[in-house]
């Protein structure tokens, strides 16, 4: 999508953001500080003052706090956070949660868990355990039927966010009768609640992910969202959303590597002339200029989709946005490292930072060998 097909109203919250994005974190001093050196995704301090600004609440119904906006309106948002630095870590999955509540939650949990995300609550969601990864359908961690209510067991990993979040929205199994997709629930668990414990695990993106165990965790009926045993269809119906809303985050992140390479091979200087005056460099840079604008036309061919016609489910379109997308943000931060020499080696300079965020995009929300498993069998394979 080229910035003419935006309407005057987006085109104005693109540069709203950006304004925001120069003002905020527009130098490496203020990005340090708002992430303790590139340590936290997420600072919440500028998240609710984000919030303040109703930019959180972008894609979600007036009627909840937000400002009614759709697909397009939200792609727009998480490419240009990503694009400008904002630590804004945590509103990608907070925004996949409010996408369940918003299809299948009752007017109270959409008064809590969308109301609050516009106003700059975290969310969490928890599908992933050691024994399901891919395999989703493999998961075993259980809720059992008690006192009115859920006693649950089981452990989770990976968990975006659950040491921020106010919620996690628990996806568990409630049956074991049928095949592996069946007999699976979603359950919204308050993360103060007694038997929940995080824990975080390091990695190369700094403070982002967790273990979370549940020992004798007990919900609620009230805290289940939509039906009990049918969280797979729940989760199929999520799909579109998740995806272009990694696949939109991812963008912004290969158009930032390709924005600040572009910038550094003007000024850099061997034998005597710019780097990017040496034909293999400008040609590695229009293959990418042309990489990032087909991954653009995808996601925001598929924004534009959603936004025709929400309920319509796109499996094919959206793996192919999230696969082409967050596979330019890796290679464009590798080749702005390569293009950089040591300068993008060494800490001094944002492109290691952007290398590590960007890697990870193709393992989570399903990886690329996942998305590609399901494009093939659109094709019959
Ligand atoms: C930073 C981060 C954040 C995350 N956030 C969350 C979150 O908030 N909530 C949550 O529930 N989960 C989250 N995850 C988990 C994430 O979704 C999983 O890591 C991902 O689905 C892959 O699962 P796995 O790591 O167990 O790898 P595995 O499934 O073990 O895969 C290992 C390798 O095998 C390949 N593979 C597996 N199956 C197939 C197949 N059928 N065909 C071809 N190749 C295959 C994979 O593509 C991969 O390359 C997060 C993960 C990370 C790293």
């Amino acid at each position: 999508m080229i910035t003419e097909d935006l309407t005057d109203e987006q085109r104005a919250f693109v540069e709203s953001i950006r304004d925001f994005a120069k003002r905020e974190c527009g130098t490496r001093e203020q990005r340090d500080a708002l992430t303790e050196n590139g340590n936290e995704p997420h600072n919440q301090e500028l998240y609710e003052r984000i919030a303040d600004l109703g930019w959180l609440g972008v894609a979600i119904p007036e009627a909840y706090g937000g400002t009614g906006g759709g697909a397009v309106d939200m792609c727009l948002l998480c490419e240009e956070f990503a694009r400008g630095m904002i630590p804004m870590g945590f509103f990608s999955v907070s925004m996949i949660t409010a996408g369940a509540f918003g299809r299948f939650g009752t007017e109270e949990q959409k008064q809590e868990i969308m109301g609050g995300v516009a106003r700059g609550r975290v969310e969490a969601i928890a599908m992933s355990e050691p024994e399901a990864g891919s395999d989703v359908g493999n998961l075993s961690c259980k809720a059992e039927r008690s006192n009115g209510g859920f006693v649950i067991n089981g452990q989770k990993t990976w968990i975006t966010a659950a040491h921020a979040a106010d919620h996690i929205l628990l996806v568990c199994r409630t049956d074991r009768t049928g095949n592996k997709h069946e007999g699976m629930s979603m359950i919204s668990v308050p993360t103060g609640s007694e038997g929940l414990e995080v824990r975080g695990i390091d990695t190369m993106g700094g403070r982002e992910v967790n273990d979370v165990f549940f020992t004798d965790c007990y919900v609620p009926q009230e805290r289940v969202l939509g039906q009990v045993d049918q969280a797979w269809m729940q989760l199929m119906a999520g799909l579109n959303n998740e995806r272009l809303i990694i696949a939109a985050q991812a963008l912004g992140m290969a158009q930032r590597a390709f924005d600040d390479v572009l910038a550094y091979v003007k000024e850099r200087k061997q034998f005597g002339r710019p780097i990017g005056s040496f034909q293999v460099l400008r040609h590695r840079l229009a293959d990418l200029a042309t990489e990032i604008e087909c991954a653009r036309e995808l996601v925001y061919g598929v924004a534009q989709k959603v936004d025709v016609d929400p309920g319509r489910l796109l499996p094919r379109e959206a793996s192919m946005a999230k696969l082409k997308a967050t596979e330019i943000a890796k290679q464009a931060t590798l080749e702005g490292m390569q293009m950089m020499g040591g300068y993008g080696y060494a800490c001094e300079y944002d492109m290691e930072r952007q290398v590590r965020i960007a890697v990870v995009t193709t393992i989570y929300g399903g990886t690329s060998e996942v998305q590609r498993e399901i494009i093939s069998k659109t094709l019959g394979l």
